[in-house]
């Protein structure tokens, strides 16, 4: 496989890297190799596992194909794939944790995320403090003798939290705390993770790497200090997603920074419209003052993708809300994001927080802005926002 990080531009390296073309008889993608048995030609082959491949769970080319790409792309040592971004959530902990250690989380993170430290880590003798993802470096006063990670999500999932990553990594990294970065939103085209100094990476693929609402999967990358730890969990669990969505993981992936621009300019529009519209109080995009964090933004990423929330005036009904959303034409409301189609769910994160205190006036949207003619956006929203304020029907 090509190895071409160095010197080349992004829009090259997503073009070329991953490929095996020599190997599938000049045709341009690596195949979809389904396979459990790989046969060995003589007994000492067996005996001392003398392969290019040893068995399916050790690797395929498919498999290798999307990782090697992942490496390079995100600057790691190693990544490996799961079955979804939630279990390389799983994976990446239990990659660090052991019995009797402390964890670090932020209150904002990803709900799955959150529920996996009481309903798995609490179980295998993890202990888990919630921390306000705006604490920075004053996060190292709740660091204890047995604090072994610190878990970052920035922006946080929902209410955009920017964190400070370098704040963070910095004195994690004197101490010998391993840092986890849930980075999903950004992608490492538009956050370097690892130059930042998180050890471990985690992307939802099921995202923007997809990009087609039409796959699960996740991926962890690691910087070199840790992957040894990463590849020895992950291989102890051989929990590997299925052939076909590597494939259409590493076909998402040839357009990621077409995708990404567009994501970026298409959410900064829209969210520059909703601004402006009377019934909106408070746009929460990482690229938007208003936004908590929105300086660390400015400093530590490239670009900012297509999903963001904004808060709503105080003072209209769960009624209005719903005859507001119930008759969107274009805007879907489902969960997940990064595809093609734009989507829109209410969120009220106050019932679970610990560390922070979320108390918004009004409903709070998240939007994730799809591929769609923006004039019909715009025009599906306006008339939903019309709605908000329109005589409901009688239920
Ligand atoms: C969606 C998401 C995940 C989980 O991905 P799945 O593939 O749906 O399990 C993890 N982290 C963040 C920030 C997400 O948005």
């Amino acid at each position: 496989m090509k190895d071409i990080r160095i010197q080349s531009g992004i829009g090259t390296r997503l073009s070329q890297l991953g490929r095996m073309t020599e190997a599938h008889y000049g045709f341009v993608n690596t195949p979809i190799y389904r396979g459990s048995t790989v046969l060995f030609k003589t007994l000492d082959d067996l005996e001392h596992m003398r392969a290019r491949y040893v068995y399916g769970t050790a690797g395929t080319p498919t498999i290798e194909s999307l990782e090697s790409a992942w490496t390079a792309i995100t600057g790691a040592a190693g990544t490996v794939l799961c079955p979804s971004g939630l279990g390389a959530v799983a994976i990446a902990l239990m990659a660090t944790l052991k019995h009797g250690d402390h964890l670090l989380m932020p209150d904002s993170v990803y709900l799955p995320s959150r529920s996996l430290c009481a309903n798995l880590l609490e179980r295998f003798g993890v202990e888990t403090t919630f921390y306000d993802p705006l604490l920075g470096a004053r996060l190292e006063s709740l660091v204890r003798s047995n604090t072994s990670t610190i878990f970052l999500e920035s922006p946080g999932s929902q209410t955009f939290e920017v964190q400070d990553v370098p704040g963070i990594t910095e004195f994690a990294i004197k101490r010998g705390i391993k840092t986890i970065i849930d980075n999903t939103w950004a992608t490492p085209l538009f956050f370097s993770a690892h130059e930042h100094g998180c050890d471990l990476s985690v992307e939802a693929g099921t995202k923007y790497l997809s990009g087609h609402s039409d796959l699960l999967l996740g991926l962890v990358s690691a910087n070199a200090a840790t992957w040894p730890a990463l590849k020895k969990t992950a291989q102890s669990m051989a929990m590997l997603p299925g052939a076909e969505d590597c494939y259409l993981a590493l076909r998402g992936m040839r357009s990621l920074h077409i995708r990404l621009k567009e994501a970026q300019s298409r959410g900064l529009e829209m969210a520059h419209w909703l601004q402006s519209q009377p019934e909106v109080l408070t746009i929460l995009h990482p690229a938007f003052a208003s936004c908590p964090g929105h300086e660390l933004w400015r400093r530590d990423f490239k670009g900012s993708t297509g999903l963001f929330s904004i808060i709503l005036r105080p003072g209209f009904t769960r009624q209005a809300l719903a005859y507001m959303l119930d008759h969107l034409s274009i805007f879907g409301m489902g969960y997940s994001w990064g595809g093609f189609e734009s989507l829109i769910i209410p969120f009220d994160c106050s019932a679970y927080r610990t560390a922070t205190r979320w108390n918004p006036e009004g409903f709070c949207l998240r939007l994730q802005i799809g591929l769609e003619d923006i004039d019909d956006l715009r025009a599906d929203l306006r008339a939903g926002l019309d709605r908000l304020s329109a005589p409901t029907r009688a239920a």
